[in-house]
């Protein structure tokens, strides 16, 4: 439950994240759309809790022992949740991210205490793709585990146990709709999951940027992408351990330009700074708040996840000439 009491250590402050009506998108869709605010995790984004549940999972099991170091391939906000819960809790880092990556990237991960390797971009297939490399090193170095975000389904428990659970008592038992896009897949698999056990009337909803394969998979049974996305952590092309057995009752596509107007509408209006994902996520929200309000469920609510903050990405989505350059519309206040 969300409370005022002290926390006892920084790792009580992972979750238990505020639930905002958010207006402009409540506007556009005629019912009310909520943002759960994982941005205001302490790595803010909502993979601190990915982080902390493949932790304790693995200390639960006896895999991971006091002092051991969690290896991971990855460059984003699960490296991020990983080197802060690990600090916490007297483990040691080791990311594992290709060297095209942004130089903010490795230096926040560098920042916080992560070793990091860096290795060639290459294909997944190729034995030297960092995810590869990520588990080889965890094998070759006492005392490592594999975080393993996307088949381990730690990941989607989490949000099962704490994400839907605080949804849940933050409305008051009348959820209608739930949508996200997925990267692992373990918030939106595990989310779902923890509604449905809870009303299997919640409607659940994929959000899928272009790109990625499971708006087709969801819709027509067939894994196969269309266009791209330039989001950060979202888009997959498989279905992972993660979105094995997911609720997935519908399906949006959204295009980044339609992610990239509500990223400005909840900057502009609602004073929000964030990542494009959550922008996705938005307009997906709407779209299922409209689909829930045409088969007459004026009252109807909706909730998805603002996933990470806008601050991560200062030279890309909120550059004048990053967003030019991909041939992206520019915010009209970058441009003054
Ligand atoms: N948005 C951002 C910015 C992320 O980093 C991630 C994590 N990959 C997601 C959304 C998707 O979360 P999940 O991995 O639980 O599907």
């Amino acid at each position: 439950m969300i409370t005022n009491i002290p926390r006892k250590d920084a790792i009580e402050l992972i979750g238990n994240t505020p639930l905002v009506l958010l207006q402009a998108a409540s506007e556009a869709a005629g019912c009310e759309i909520y943002g759960k605010c994982e941005f205001a995790n302490p790595g803010a984004s909502v993979k601190d809790r990915a982080a902390l549940g493949i932790i304790r999972d693995a200390e639960a099991s006896g895999e991971l022992t006091p002092g051991g170091t969690i290896v991971e391939g990855t460059a984003g906000n699960t490296g991020i949740g990983i080197a802060l819960v690990a600090n916490a809790l007297g483990y040691k880092t080791m990311i594992v991210m290709p060297d095209n990556q942004s130089k903010e990237k490795m230096d926040t991960l560098r920042a916080l205490g992560a070793e990091l390797v860096l290795v060639p971009p290459t294909k997944f297939s190729d034995c030297n793709h960092f995810v590869h490399t990520s588990r080889r090193l965890a094998d070759e170095t006492v005392g490592a585990i594999w975080a393993n975000q996307f088949d381990n389904t730690a990941n989607r428990k989490v949000h099962i146990e704490t994400t839907a659970a605080e949804i849940w008592d933050q409305l008051e038992g009348r959820v209608d709709g739930f949508t996200c896009a997925a990267g692992t897949g373990g918030t939106i698999a595990g989310v779902g999951l923890g509604l449905k056990e809870r009303d299997e009337n919640v409607q659940i909803a994929l959000t899928d940027p272009h790109g990625a394969a499971l708006y087709s998979y969801y819709a027509e049974g067939e894994l196969k992408s269309e266009g791209t996305s330039v989001a950060e952590g979202i888009g997959q092309g498989r279905i992972t351990g993660n979105l094995e057995g997911a609720p997935i009752d519908t399906q949006f596509r959204i295009s980044d330009e339609e992610g990239l107007q509500w990223v400005e509408r909840l900057l502009r209006e609602e004073g929000m700074c964030l990542g494009l994902s959550s922008g996705i996520n938005v307009a997906g929200a709407v779209a299922l708040g409209k689909q829930l309000v045409a088969n007459g469920r004026e009252d109807a609510r909706v909730v998805t996840i603002l996933c990470d903050t806008g601050f991560r990405y200062l030279s890309t989505l909120y550059n004048a000439e990053w967003l030019a350059s991909k041939g992206l519309p520019v915010f009209g206040w970058l441009e003054r």
